[in-house]
């Protein structure tokens, strides 16, 4: 079984070296806020000090941080991973990050002997947690065969996606199909309330039909609750949407929907907001439409419209 150093053991980091080293890898990993090793420690991984460490004996280096320079840092940089390794090592960068630095990030880990795929994931926390993601991957076909094997460990389905980058592409398009499912799962939630339906109803109606996503069956429950925690933080897809942005920028496409959910993620920062979980949005909105709560048995008591 080939040795993995997981480097970034956040939100969804954890979860996922929980399931490698369930599957029998030998894991060593490693992240900044050392406390985030816990879980893998527990699971009986091995919490180094410095990428450097933790790749110096693996096979596979698997990188889960926040950004393209993160993921440049844990790699390149000072007790970068990439400085003890040996060449040949494979690097598998799981983040969302830029196509274009993974493209340059993988030609230079190529030129040292490596060989690199990008394949970020979608699916959220939970997915990480239940080894149900969707992982997409770019890079030469020939290592995507190669490390599928590894990635199955994570997900229920994986999808080869074409050359370096090509995951990241795909990653982004996902971004925007996410955002915009989740506006209409908090629009839907607004204007039920302001109509005075329990909104449990409203979940249960449309997680059953046509109008159902992922957002739907499980962002919208929690909205109900009134449970903002994160599983994915707003500050998190705020970085995904400016790639979004960058991205059509660069092909001058028009984007109006992705861009309205930044802007509604955005006044949610404002708010000081930016770390609890995406769903948050639905405060923007609860805000505009003049709801104070967010639990349903309070929402059912709020005066109907007309
Ligand atoms: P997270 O909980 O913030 O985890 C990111 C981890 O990366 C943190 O543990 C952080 O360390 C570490 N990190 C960041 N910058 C670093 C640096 N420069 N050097 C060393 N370590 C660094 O976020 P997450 O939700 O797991 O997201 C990880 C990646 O997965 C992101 O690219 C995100 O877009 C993507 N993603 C997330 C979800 C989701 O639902 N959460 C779904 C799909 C994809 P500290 O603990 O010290 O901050």
């Amino acid at each position: 079984m080939p040795t993995i150093a997981f480097l970034g053991t956040g939100l969804m980091g954890a979860p996922m070296a929980v399931h490698l080293l369930k599957a029998g890898h030998k894991v060593l990993c490693f992240n900044r806020t050392k406390a985030k090793t816990q879980a893998v420690v527990e699971a009986g991984g091995i919490a180094c000090d410095s990428p450097s460490e933790a790749a110096r004996e693996a096979d596979i280096i698997i990188t889960m941080v926040t950004d393209g320079p993160d993921v440049e840092q844990v790699l390149f940089g000072i007790n970068g991973a990439l400085g003890s390794a040996p060449p040949g090592t494979f690097v598998i960068d799981m983040s969302t990050i830029s196509p274009a630095l993974t493209r340059d990030m993988a030609l230079r880990a190529q030129e040292r002997g490596f060989r690199y795929l990008d394949a970020p994931v979608t699916g959220g926390q939970i997915g990480a947690q239940n080894a149900t993601l969707s992982i997409m991957v770019g890079g030469e076909q020939s290592l995507f065969e190669e490390a599928r094997l590894i990635l199955e460990t994570m997900s229920a389905k994986i999808t080869y996606c074409g050359p370096i980058g090509s995951g990241q592409s795909v990653k982004l398009c996902n971004q925007i199909c996410g955002a915009m499912n989740l506006l209409g799962v908090c629009e839907a939630l607004t204007l039920g309330r302001k109509m005075g339906i329990d909104p449990n109803a409203i979940v249960e109606v449309i997680s059953a039909g046509a109008g159902s996503s992922w957002a739907m069956q499980n962002l919208a429950p929690k909205i109900n609750a009134g449970d903002f925690t994160p599983g994915f933080m707003i500050d998190t897809q705020q970085k995904d949407m400016r790639l979004v942005a960058q991205a059509a920028e660069e092909t001058q496409t028009a984007l109006p929907g992705a861009m309205l959910a930044t802007q509604l993620w955005r006044s949610a920062q404002a708010h000081g907001c930016g770390e609890e979980g995406i769903q948050a949005m639905a405060k923007v909105l609860f805000q505009m439409a003049e709801l104070s709560s967010t639990s349903p048995s309070e929402a059912t008591s709020e005066p109907k419209t007309p």
